[in-house]
């Protein structure tokens, strides 16, 4: 379904239905929480205050550069996101209507929803082919998140000012050969529980790259560095057993030593790996990861996209590092952990990762206390699994 946000019902190809699973979270999560839902991911329309889109600022409610990569992002504003809201407030203007949001990711209430609801499925049905739907879909998704977030949430840590978090997180240089691309789904774009997030948090926006799910503009960035990186040089961290999987040490362990043994700068030029994260609920991750391998097909050929998998049990984990330690549960742990494998092998030794691991877990506790606490004020309960592993994605 997709009934959720403002998109439509049942009439898109991209179903969603919530809450789900993260990929990350499929064994270890589901073990332990089994059917109970977490109690994050209840904050529901119905007892979220609603509130006003922002629309009459300067340039009467248009998203410029600067508030669309204050979210997170060094592109320029993805064009059907533009086209999109300059729609919204055309409705708006004709109803006569005021737009009001409430919930997570930004729900369009009240009689212009059901206009718009109208609107955009005619819109959706009269586009020709699937790309082209799942492109709309995507910048729909994104723009009314961007309303709906606008002046309510930190554009920084994606939370609500009164619980913003960003004094108590310290940012720390990510090792220059590796890269970070977060493959976000429209559906996480701007949620207070992701994870994703604290990475270009921690790591800055370079390093650590946001690059949305069917926004061309988006993709294409990530996909013109890939071809200038070769494909060697590209491995999708994904928990996939119908895909070709290597583990951390078999795809790096065998590497000589020397080859990272070159000066720092070098390395940026020519050596950075690049590690894309899967940022969405399992069932999206399925037609995420079709789309890179898709993709991967386009620029290289016919072969896979490559992919590695973490090997590390949580425990194994918590002996390496004595302090408590977040298992594999979420985008940021997946990112912390392999960071983690990869300092065990001798040649990423001196790279300081675990410092950078560590710098990561530390945001994630930040975040974890940052919801627990805004939970608590508002009157929920917290369970102590939610406490543990919560819905943090
Ligand atoms: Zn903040």
């Amino acid at each position: 379904m997709l009934s959720a946000s403002c998109t439509g019902r049942r009439a898109l190809v991209f179903t969603c239905p919530a809450p789900k699973p993260r990929i990350w979270s499929k064994t270890h999560l589901q073990q332990r929480l089994g059917n109970s839902r977490s109690t994050f991911s209840s904050e529901s329309a119905s007892t979220s205050p609603s509130r006003e889109a922002r629309m009459g600022d300067a340039g009467e409610g248009a998203i410029t550069l600067q508030e669309w990569q204050g979210w997170g992002t060094t592109s320029p504003v993805p064009n059907m996101v533009m086209e999109i809201i300059e729609d919204l407030k055309g409705l708006e203007k004709d109803l006569d209507a005021h737009m009001s949001f409430g919930g997570l990711g930004g729900k369009l209430k009240g009689n212009l929803r059901i206009q718009e609801d109208k609107k955009h499925r005619a819109t959706y049905q009269a586009l020709g082919d699937s790309e082209k739907k799942l492109q709309f879909y995507a910048a729909r998704q994104i723009a009314c998140r961007l309303l709906g977030s606008r002046g309510y949430l930190c554009q920084k840590c994606w939370l609500p000012m009164e619980d913003c978090m960003c004094s108590k997180v310290t940012s720390c240089s990510l090792w220059p050969g590796i890269k970070f691309w977060l493959y976000m789904h429209p559906k996480d774009f701007l949620r207070q529980n992701n994870t994703g997030k604290i990475l270009w948090q921690v790591f800055g926006v370079e390093a650590a790259n946001l690059c949305l799910f069917g926004i061309p503009e988006h993709e294409e960035i990530m996909w013109n560095s890939f071809k200038l990186a070769g494909k060697g040089k590209v491995w999708c961290l994904y928990p996939n057993k119908s895909a070709v999987l290597k583990s951390v040490q078999n795809a790096f362990g065998q590497e000589p030593i020397a080859k990272y043994e070159i000066t720092q700068e070098k390395t940026k030029e020519d050596k950075t790996l690049n590690f894309i994260l899967i940022d969405g609920t399992w069932s999206n991750s399925a037609a995420m990861f079709r789309r890179l391998q898709d993709q991967a097909k386009s620029v290289w050929g016919d072969e896979d996209l490559p992919c590695i998998s973490l090997t590390l049990s949580a425990s194994a984990m918590h002996k390496l590092r004595p302090q408590p330690s977040w298992d594999r549960t979420c985008t940021a742990a997946a990112a912390a952990g392999l960071l983690s494998e990869l300092q065990l092998l001798p040649q990423f030794n001196s790279t300081g990762l675990d410092k950078q691991v560590e710098a990561v877990e530390d945001a994630l506790s930040v975040l974890l206390e940052a919801l627990t606490t805004r939970r608590l004020r508002m009157g929920r309960s917290i369970t102590r699994k939610v406490r543990h592993t919560g819905n943090i994605r």
